[in-house]
């Protein structure tokens, strides 16, 4: 058996929290809060304790609950980790990270980096042991966040540091936001027979009532526009919409955006 489980839950329309389980311990850390009442829920039905906040940047849809959260909890049980820089935009944080920094979650080792652009304070927390990677409203599946607090070259930046986990990594992404993402990204890459693929799987999963994370490193390599800069394809589609586009991956990436923001 796995010393680890993550459960998803549900939040507002379309939004993740996710509840991140040291089996060895009973305790969990729940990656971000809107919706303090059906975390708590999800916590019981499990039957494991909340000791942690794991806030991945600022926006209301991912840290408006913390309060809520640790007034429902007893005093001082909860840490709340966020990035050092972002501090005064997380609620209730106790604990300020740096990038690459390691703390504990019950017996389970988790790893701050540092990815802004969609926010100049975005954290993702990654799980070695767990190969899991929550990567809030930067890396979605099938998509990137957009970007309100950086420029192009440094979303590729994160995106490329999150790129760079084993192909294996389970990505847990803040949004449910994968089927509109997938056709954005067909229209770029016709002939991506993976893409295709995955384009049928999700629509199966979501036919089904489930939901389309985790994804993986390897899918995202293979089928998410923000990480195929390098296609020619992609980037004949790119160039075409948008003859003014550089043909640089950063100016490709910017112009990939700006597209996905028209869609
Ligand atoms: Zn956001």
């Amino acid at each position: 058996m796995d010393n680890w489980r993550i459960v998803v839950v549900d939040q507002l329309m379309d939004n993740y929290a996710y509840l991140i389980i040291d089996e060895r311990s009973g305790v969990a850390g729940v990656v971000d809060v809107v919706e303090a009442d059906r975390v708590l829920g999800a916590a019981e039905r499990e039957g494991v304790r909340i000791v942690a906040i794991l806030s991945t940047h600022h926006h209301f849809d991912h840290v408006g609950g913390n309060e809520e959260l640790l007034a429902a909890l007893p005093p001082g049980s909860v840490e709340v980790f966020g990035f050092r820089g972002d501090a005064e935009r997380i609620p209730g944080i106790t604990r300020l990270l740096e990038d690459g920094e390691d703390f504990a979650l019950g017996s389970l080792v988790g790893r701050a980096v540092f990815i802004p652009a969609h926010t100049s304070g975005h954290v993702a927390y990654y799980f070695a042991e767990a190969g899991a990677v929550f990567t809030g409203d930067t890396l979605f599946a099938g998509g990137c966040g957009r970007i309100f607090e950086g420029d192009a070259a440094q979303m590729m930046s994160s995106l490329g540091r999150l790129a760079a986990l084993p192909d294996s990594t389970l990505v847990y992404c803040g949004h449910e936001y994968t089927q509109t993402n997938l056709n954005f990204a067909a229209t770029l890459e016709p002939s991506n027979q993976a893409l295709a693929q995955r384009r049928r799987d999700v629509a199966a999963l979501l036919k089904e009532g489930r939901c389309s994370v985790p994804t993986t490193i390897a899918l995202e390599k293979a089928t998410n526009p923000f990480l195929r800069t390098q296609s020619a394809e992609l980037r004949a589609s790119v160039r075409e919409r948008d003859p003014s586009a550089g043909d640089d991956p950063v100016s490709i990436l910017a112009a990939t955006r700006r597209l996905k923001d028209n869609y």
